[in-house]
């Protein structure tokens, strides 16, 4: 079990996210203290305890997860003497958009690999990614493929960049010292005592590097991609490098079709939930994350009034790519 830490909660809909002025360990960590945990009311969840903490009001453009991701990324970058960071995504990732916006914000060039060619109309998230600076480098799907081999950016004419390189998603192990950082955040603030910890999984960083944070808890992963076997594999491999002994539990089944899908029930249940909470979720992951939760306790899968906390890992930019709401 999670003990209760001194963290701030509330209950108000009426939060606005803060807005990052500086971009080091210290200063994230102290930030990070001061996010909201959210009592979940209003009988979505009935018979248990749910809380959100609300990491997508860390920063309206640097959000969520993919902050914490990129802070020891950046930290790395400076330590080399590089002033530029190069990495990869599609056209509505949420890593993308972060690694532009705080590209802008805190001064380093940033350069993005983005699968597919050059489209006539550009995504919103791409738009502002060009708009932050970001310099766009278009690739066909094919060879984007090719994203985690050694000579990846060589064969781009790119391996003369004075860059730091971080993988598609933020997925490296600066990445999961990162999310080491909000567990173990979350362990010195939690306002109650949280029987389990739950976020959505895509590339398994984040579930891994919280694990290591947090300790004792019991963490459970959401997978939103279509092959799920891949992540329990992935995270026992990332938490292996960590060295850290205890594996989350991943659950699986809650893809809706897979990654960046949604079927009826799914896109019905976030409305509802965003109606109820009025908080924002976005479909790719949050809304996942959460209609599982739903899901498990229907199915009866969780002890009565049992203490759950869920990550809003933020991303609400994603939103604009498929319409809801
Ligand atoms: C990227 C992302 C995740 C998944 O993080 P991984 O470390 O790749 O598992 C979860 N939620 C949101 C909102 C994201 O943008």
């Amino acid at each position: 079990m999670l003990q209760a830490g001194k963290g701030t909660f509330s209950r108000g809909p009426a939060m606005l996210p803060r807005y990052l002025t500086r971009f080091d360990p210290d200063y994230i960590r102290g930030v990070a203290r001061q996010i909201p945990y959210q009592r979940l009311q209003g009988g979505l969840f009935p018979g248990i305890e749910v809380w959100m903490r609300r990491d997508d009001l860390l920063d309206p453009l640097v959000s969520g997860n993919k902050a914490y991701k990129l802070l020891y990324n950046i930290q790395r970058m400076r330590d080399q003497g590089l002033d530029t960071i190069i990495t990869c995504g599609g056209a509505w990732s949420n890593h993308i958009h972060a690694t532009a916006a705080a590209g802008q914000r805190f001064g380093f060039k940033t350069l993005g690999i983005i699968r597919g060619h050059r489209p006539a109309r550009f995504s919103a998230t791409l738009r502002d990614a060009e708009r932050f600076g970001m310099e766009l480098y278009f690739v066909s799907r094919a060879h984007y493929k090719k994203r985690a081999a050694g000579d990846f950016l060589a064969s781009l004419d790119l391996q003369t960049r004075r860059g730091h390189f971080i993988p598609e998603g933020g997925a490296n192990m600066e990445g999961l010292m990162g999310l080491r950082m909000l567990g173990e955040v979350i362990n010195e603030s939690s306002p109650v005592d949280f029987d389990q910890v739950w976020l959505a999984c895509g590339t398994g960083v984040s579930l891994a590097g919280l694990q290591a944070g947090l300790g004792t808890a019991k963490v459970v992963g959401i997978p939103v991609l279509k092959a799920e076997s891949g992540i329990r594999k992935e995270v026992s491999t990332w938490l292996a490098d960590a060295r850290c002994r205890r594996t989350p539990e991943v659950l699986n089944g809650y893809h809706c079709g897979g990654y960046a899908r949604q079927t009826d029930e799914l896109t019905d249940f976030q409305q509802h939930f965003e109606r109820v909470t009025r908080i924002p979720l976005e479909p790719v992951y949050t809304a996942k994350l959460a209609y599982a939760l739903s899901k498990e306790i229907d199915a009866g899968n969780l002890a009565p009034h049992c203490r759950i906390l869920l990550l809003h890992t933020g991303g609400l930019q994603g939103r604009r790519g498929l319409c809801i709401g």
